[in-house]
């Protein structure tokens, strides 16, 4: 490591002009008061339809030390921080978070201080959140149920916001896979880990640019790009199913053998039987369809991600 060590910070940018501004005054500050760092920043416009691109410009041709990353089109919150990790290899090590100032950028030096002190990555782990309604129940729901359901349980109340050492980012860069889920990956790469505590802001402007049905697909990724269990649960299910059918199978020969009246009523039994079978089958093709997509994704081999331009990258 340099006796100056170099610290980039990876922000992917979605529409985010109402809080560049605070963003960069808020940086300019940390940056200042830690003149023993090197500091880059590497952000990503992903795919912006406001001003968020010419903002990112000015900054990248005023204050040294500024990478940006232009994506030809959306790609989302993962590809954009994807494309920022890969151009933050040079870093001694490297801070990810969102733009929008819900991870608060004065933590920074905390986060730094803790990979000093010899912690190979660093997470940020919410005290609390301001999120209300559906989508702090989703977020509960999420990390309560999903996030510890998959083979590398992630750190309750994680999320994008953490550290990583330069070795975590090379090996989380050598990871070739299309559906990315960043908290469980970085779970997945291993690594020993620090914890910092704090208090999730709300977004400093403008509207969450992740919807709802965005939220819902990440947390689908997370689980099935970790875990089978949902396979494993069908096949939990189909045994139990067929163990009954069985069972009352032999119920009714036996009955009948023994010279029993069977007689034809039992519409209802029988259509419900048909209907709960057919909608557990369902169940199953659905399940194995988001497996089977996923390895289709992969199989096609597109990149995450094109670039259209980059600045201040050598
Ligand atoms: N973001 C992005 N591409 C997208 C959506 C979001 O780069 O398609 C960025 C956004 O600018 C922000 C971060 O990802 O810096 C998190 O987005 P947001 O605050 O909307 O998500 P939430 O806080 O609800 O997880
Ligand atoms: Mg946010």
């Amino acid at each position: 490591m340099s006796p100056r060590p170099r610290i980039a910070i990876v922000i992917p940018v979605f529409n985010e002009e109402a809080v560049l501004p605070e963003l960069f005054r808020r940086l300019d500050t940390i940056f200042a008061s830690r003149p023993r760092e090197e500091w880059i920043t590497v952000f990503t416009n992903d795919g912006s339809r406001d001003r968020s691109g010419a903002l990112l410009a000015a900054r990248a041709a005023a204050v040294p030390g500024t990478r940006v990353l232009e994506f030809s089109r959306n790609f989302g919150h993962q590809s954009a921080l994807a494309a920022g990790l890969a151009h933050a290899a040079d870093a001694d090590a490297t801070v990810t978070m969102d733009a929008d100032m819900q991870d608060p950028p004065e933590l920074i030096p905390q986060l730094v201080d803790a990979w000093l002190g010899g912690a190979e990555t660093v997470l940020a782990v919410r005290r609390s959140r301001q999120e209300a309604g559906l989508r702090r129940a989703g977020f509960e729901a999420f990390h309560a149920f999903f996030g510890r359901l998959t083979d590398f349980p992630i750190e309750n109340n994680t999320g994008t916001f953490g550290l990583l050492n330069r070795a975590a980012v090379e090996a989380f860069n050598s990871l070739p896979e299309k559906h990315r889920f960043f908290p469980g990956l970085r779970a997945w790469i291993g690594f020993t880990h620090a914890e910092i505590s704090y208090d999730r802001q709300e977004r400093a402007a403008g509207q969450p640019a992740q919807t709802l049905r965005r939220l819902v697909r990440y947390a689908l990724d997370g689980v099935f790009s970790f875990s089978y269990l949902p396979l494993r649960l069908l096949t939990y299910c189909g045994l139990c199913v067929a163990l009954l059918g069985f069972t009352a199978g032999l119920y009714f020969v036996a009955k009948r053998l023994l010279g029993y009246e069977t007689a034809v009523t039992g519409f209802t039994t029988l259509a419900i039987l048909v209907l709960f079978l057919g909608g557990v089958q369902l169940i199953g093709i659905g399940v194995l369809g988001e497996y089977l997509g996923r390895v289709y994704d992969e199989v096609k081999r597109r990149p995450n991600y094109i670039i259209r331009r980059k600045t201040g990258c050598d």
